[in-house]
Order: C-alpha cells, then structure tokens, then sequence
C-alpha cells in the first residue's frame, strides 16, 4: 500500500527514517548496536550522572535485573524447545527477587554511571544526522526518572570521529541502581530505511480529514499502519497521539528541535503491518526490554542550530 498515490500531497510531508530492527546478541565497540558496549576514548572520564534528583521508585541494581531476564529467557527458550507451557522451575523462583523488592533509596541520591543506549556508526545508517566530520553517535542515559524531563530518563549524546578515539577504556561502571525498565539488553541491529509521514495532527486540515474519511472505507490506519514506523529509529517523525503535538524548543537557542533517535517499548505497534518481511513467528516484540511509560516511545531531539546544545525528549 502507498498511500503517496493516493494522496499525493503527501509527499510534502514525507522524510525517510532508518529502523533499527534490534534483535538480542552480543556487539562489541566495532558494531552499531542498542545497549552494546560503547567505543570510548581510554583517556575520558565515563559518565556519571551527578546533583540531580531522582524520582525513586523501584530500585535494582542492574546484576538482579540481568540474572531476572536470564531466568526468564531461560523458562522462554525452554518452553519453546518443549513446546511446554512457560514455567519457571522451583530453583529458578528461588533465585528470583521478591516482586516488592527495592534497593535502599539513598544508592539514588550518589553519582549515578550512565549506562549506553544507542552506538551507531555513519556507515550502518542512512539517515546519520550527526556533524560532517563526525561518524560515530552515541546515546547514554541515566536508567532513573527525573523529575525535570518529564519522569523519564536523563539523555547525553555524544558525537565522535572514530578516527581520533584512542585506546579503549578499561572498565565501565555499573550504576549503582537503576529502574529495570530502562536497562536495555544488547542488541545487534539491522538497519532498514523507510519512507515515513508527518503526524495527522501536523498535517493540513483539509488533507487530515480526507485522510479519515478515506479511513472508513479501508482496512488501514493511516497513523498506526501507514505513516509513522514503531520500534527504534533514527530520524523520522514522532508520533504525537499521546497528549498531542507541542513544541520541542531548544533551551539555549529557542530553535525547534529535529527528532534523532527513537527508543520504544515495542518493535510493532499496534500494527503487523511493520513485522518486518521473514521475521520468525514468536520473535520478541521489545528485544530491547526497556519500557517507557506505559509501553510509549521516548522521542530524543536534538538541536539543527547546534549540536553542543543539549537534547531533550519527550514521552508519546
Ligand atoms: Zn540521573
Ligand atoms: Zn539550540
């Protein structure tokens, strides 16, 4: 389905993006990966973030989150293997945290290591936004809620020149908490540029409302099917249906913000529309396993005046 063809003004609001498709492995500092180990300077400080207030609720340190996800990748696999209903075996529950479970509050208010979210290097993605000179991005956050961005977590992003990087830093830091849903597992990825449109509710009236009565008498959804890629993704659209469209300013310049990168609760949507062609039926829907908000998506902006401006974000 195009639906260019059938509403060709759409091509004024058209831009590509570049899926990500994350699929569980093991990168290393050479490869583009979600929440795979970062190509970092031997020299640089790795960072931590510091004198900001944590929104605590639910604390783990990420060695429990790990062993959890083992635990129950392992009761997966095997019920797949078995074709066996999933269950955990006695020993397995034993080694589980009880579900009430918190690390004391106070590990929240130290200096808190950021942990990698995103390593993309220029080669593997079409729609690398970065300055010219520069060839590798990387997204870290801080796996806590801040108050200040919303109850989400804290992002830095930093562009390199791989050529400049020298060494390997030897050990990074575990934080000493965090919130389980914003530990992202490793993943390798598999980047697929795509033709994505702008948000109904940024588009022309008139062109808006057409595109709902076409809605009708389809089997489609321009939103969900059609226009905007679910799952992680570099560049694109955000998807506004959440609260609705708002500004996304910078907060040193005023400049509106250009979407970078997207990290979501679910490589699908709603939608099977964006399964992507020879996936293997019982593929995991969130391979990342970090969970904004109640399943949404976590937009990053960053500023097209300069990219020494901070990024912002917000959660659809
Ligand atoms: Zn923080
Ligand atoms: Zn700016």
């Amino acid at each position: 389905m195009d639906i260019e063809e059938l509403f060709p003004e759409l091509r004024d609001y058209a831009a590509t993006a570049t899926r990500l498709h994350p699929r569980r492995g093991n990168p290393g500092t050479q490869d583009s990966s979600i929440g795979g180990p970062l190509r970092w300077p031997a020299d640089e400080p790795w960072p931590f973030c510091v004198d900001q207030e944590h929104y605590v609720n639910h604390l783990s340190t990420p060695a429990t989150v790990r062993r959890q996800r083992r635990i129950y990748a392992a009761a997966e696999a095997r019920a797949a293997a078995t074709g066996q209903p999933y269950e955990l075996t006695e020993a397995e529950r034993a080694e589980l945290p009880a579900s009430d479970h918190s690390e004391p509050e106070a590990l929240a208010d130290g200096p808190i290591a950021l942990v990698p979210v995103a390593q993309l290097y220029r080669r593997d993605v079409p729609d690398f936004a970065g300055p010219a000179d520069c060839d590798l991005l990387q997204v870290l956050w801080c796996p806590l809620d801040h108050p200040e961005t919303g109850y989400n977590p804290r992002v830095e992003v930093r562009w390199r020149r791989v050529a400049e990087i020298v060494g390997q830093v030897a050990e990074v830091p575990d934080p000493a908490v965090v919130y389980d849903d914003y530990l992202p597992t490793a993943c390798v990825v598999h980047p697929e540029p795509v033709r994505e449109h702008q948000y109904g509710g940024l588009l022309p009236e008139d062109l808006d409302r057409r595109l709902s009565d076409w809605e009708e008498e389809s089997d489609f959804d321009y939103q969900v099917d059609l226009s905007l890629a679910p799952g992680w993704k570099v560049g694109g659209f955000a998807n506004w249906s959440l609260t609705d469209w708002h500004p996304v300013d910078c907060t040193v310049c005023g400049t509106a913000m250009t979407l970078l990168l997207t990290a979501d609760s679910s490589e699908y949507g709603g939608s099977d529309v964006w399964r992507a062609v020879g996936e293997p039926a019982g593929t995991p829907v969130n391979p990342v396993e970090v969970t904004i908000g109640r399943g949404y998506s976590l937009y990053i902006f960053v500023c097209p005046t300069s990219f020494d401006h901070p990024p912002a974000t917000a959660m659809q």
